[in-house]
């Protein structure tokens, strides 16, 4: 373990971020600064909230949701279609802070951010299509001679509560679909990522986005806890750990919430699979982001007949990945959050071999930067196993039986996704059935997303399904109106 000597720091590396109050960008105030976990320099510095500018927020926001409300859908997808443009224009920018503010490298900063234009695009197309039914109410006697419709209003005020990891992709997620659905919204960055997180607001306020359907609020936990328990806030959601999202329950009450959380994701591999293609993915999506995804793989399970093969072709390929730098297009790991984080990732890994296990590669980090590490046959109640890792450590299992291994990958307090490399159509469906998590990946591992594919767990990984068309439904509500005596579908008692 070594902490590595302060780095070349880019001139132009700190961008200060105001909070944005009713219309305003809002700079004076108290102040905090963020620290590149690469750079070991100030990055960002972000104008804290206060107590009274949360009041002064929901204020603006109740009546400003009434503006956003009244917009066309049609001008609402347009703003939605210029921000996605937007972004992909300035695709190296935001890859830029993403890499200083969070050491996350380019090359996933780029992928992170055509994945926001994504989301703003079908955000836009599904702004078109939020409408409402006819209802054939008809069909039972009390329904007779009456007409029933339905549709869908904004729920008014959201909040938006956003993590580390990837504050672009899921602040445009939350804000985009609650844009679509008429509502306006509050949003309460992650304090590593402030700068990031004010350049995905700002590509959507460049492209029209008006004033009133947006509100930035930085700071740490008391400032999300007041907005969660603000009765102003209609609906919220939320991304982060298992912990604060109970925190976030309890403030909230009564209130429409969607939680999604951490997850320590398995990937199984059977006796049929690629097992060359199966170790190359996995360690393409075991340590992007250095792991720091809640369907990162963290548990592979690998049919014994195969396990050794495996293990040496992943270890192999976790060794070729180029770690270093964030800012060097061609770096595949950078450095994790902050120090702490790869202390603890470093630490579950040399826990786990004191129980037996034997790190195959890594075991070590330089600075916050987790050296990517294999540890085959951990016991399965260490740390590394059973909870969630989040970080550049992946923990590799032999096993005997297709169905006690679904068993093992059930024994979590999550469920968020799972991996299975097979071509056998039989156990594809019996884990899609058995298996306790919101999405399986066949052929790929546990660390893949489509953004216009619900996606969202089970168990302690939360509820909810984030993709523009579900989240619109959790983002407005459904409104009756009958009409009685007015007949769409007849209302005789015998045509004969
Ligand atoms: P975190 O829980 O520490 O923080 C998340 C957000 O909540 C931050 O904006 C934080 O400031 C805010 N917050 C903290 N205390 C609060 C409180 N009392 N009330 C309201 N808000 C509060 O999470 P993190 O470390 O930023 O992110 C990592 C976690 O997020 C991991 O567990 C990861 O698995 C999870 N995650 C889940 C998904 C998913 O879609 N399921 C996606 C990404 C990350």
């Amino acid at each position: 373990m070594t902490d590595s000597p302060g780095r070349a720091v880019p001139e132009d590396a700190s961008t200060a971020v105001g909070c944005l109050i009713a219309g305003e960008w809002v700079s004076d105030g108290r102040q905090a600064d963020r620290v590149g976990p690469w750079t070991r320099s100030v990055v960002s510095t972000a104008r804290q909230a206060d107590e009274r500018d949360v009041e002064t927020a929901l204020g603006y926001a109740r009546r400003g949701a009434k503006a956003v409300a009244r917009m066309s859908p049609a001008a609402r997808a347009g703003v939605l279609e210029r921000a996605a443009a937007e972004a992909l224009a300035r695709r190296d920018e935001l890859a830029r802070l993403l890499a200083l503010e969070l050491g996350k490298p380019v090359k996933d900063g780029r992928g992170e951010i055509d994945r926001v234009a994504d989301t703003f695009a079908v955000s836009a197309a599904e702004a078109r299509r939020v409408g409402g039914e006819v209802l054939p109410v008809a069909g039972w006697a009390r329904g007779v001679g009456n007409t029933a419709l339905t549709y869908r209003a904004p729920v008014g005020v959201a909040l938006a509560i956003t993590p580390f990891n990837a504050p672009a992709n899921l602040l445009a997620h939350k804000l985009a679909a609650s844009f679509a659905a008429g509502n306006t919204t509050i949003v309460k960055p992650p304090p590593q990522a402030p700068a990031s997180s004010a350049a995905v607001v700002r590509l959507l306020l460049d492209a029209g986005m008006p004033p009133e359907a947006v509100q930035v609020l930085h700071g740490g936990g008391p400032v999300g806890a007041a907005l969660s328990a603000a009765p102003e806030v209609g609906v919220i959601s939320f991304t982060g750990s298992p912990g604060t999202g109970a925190a976030v329950a309890r403030a909230a009450g009564a209130k429409r919430l969607v939680l999604e959380l951490g997850g320590n994701a398995a990937t199984i591999v059977c006796e049929d699979a690629d097992i060359a293609a199966a170790a190359r993915i996995c360690a393409a999506t075991g340590y992007s982001n250095s792991g720091q995804s809640c369907i990162s793989v963290q548990r592979v399970y690998v049919h014994r007949s195969r396990y050794q093969e495996f293990l040496d072709a992943f270890t192999l390929a976790v060794e070729k990945l180029n770690v270093g730098d964030p800012l060097d297009a061609a770096t595949d790991v950078g450095s994790m959050v902050d120090d702490d984080a790869a202390e603890r990732v470093v630490s579950w890994a040399h826990e786990a071999a004191d129980a037996g296990a034997t790190i195959t590669t890594g075991g070590r980090r330089d600075g916050a930067t987790v050296i990517p590490t294999v540890v085959a046959s951990p016991p399965p109640d260490a740390r590394l196993v059973r909870e969630e890792v989040f970080g550049a450590a992946v923990a590799v299992r032999p096993f005997d039986d297709f169905d006690d291994v679904l068993t093992t990958c059930n024994d979590s307090r999550y469920g968020l996704q799972a991996g299975l490399f097979t071509h056998d159509m039989r156990r594809i469906v019996t884990a899609w059935r058995e298996l306790e998590v919101g999405g399986l990946i066949v052929n790929g591992s546990s660390n893949y997303r489509l953004d216009h594919v619900p996606f969202g767990g089970v168990k302690d990984s939360g509820f909810g399904r984030e993709a523009p068309r579900w989240m619109i439904d959790d983002y407005t509500v459904v409104k009756t109106l009958m009409l009685r005596g007015i007949s769409l579908f007849g209302d005789q008692e015998d045509a004969r």
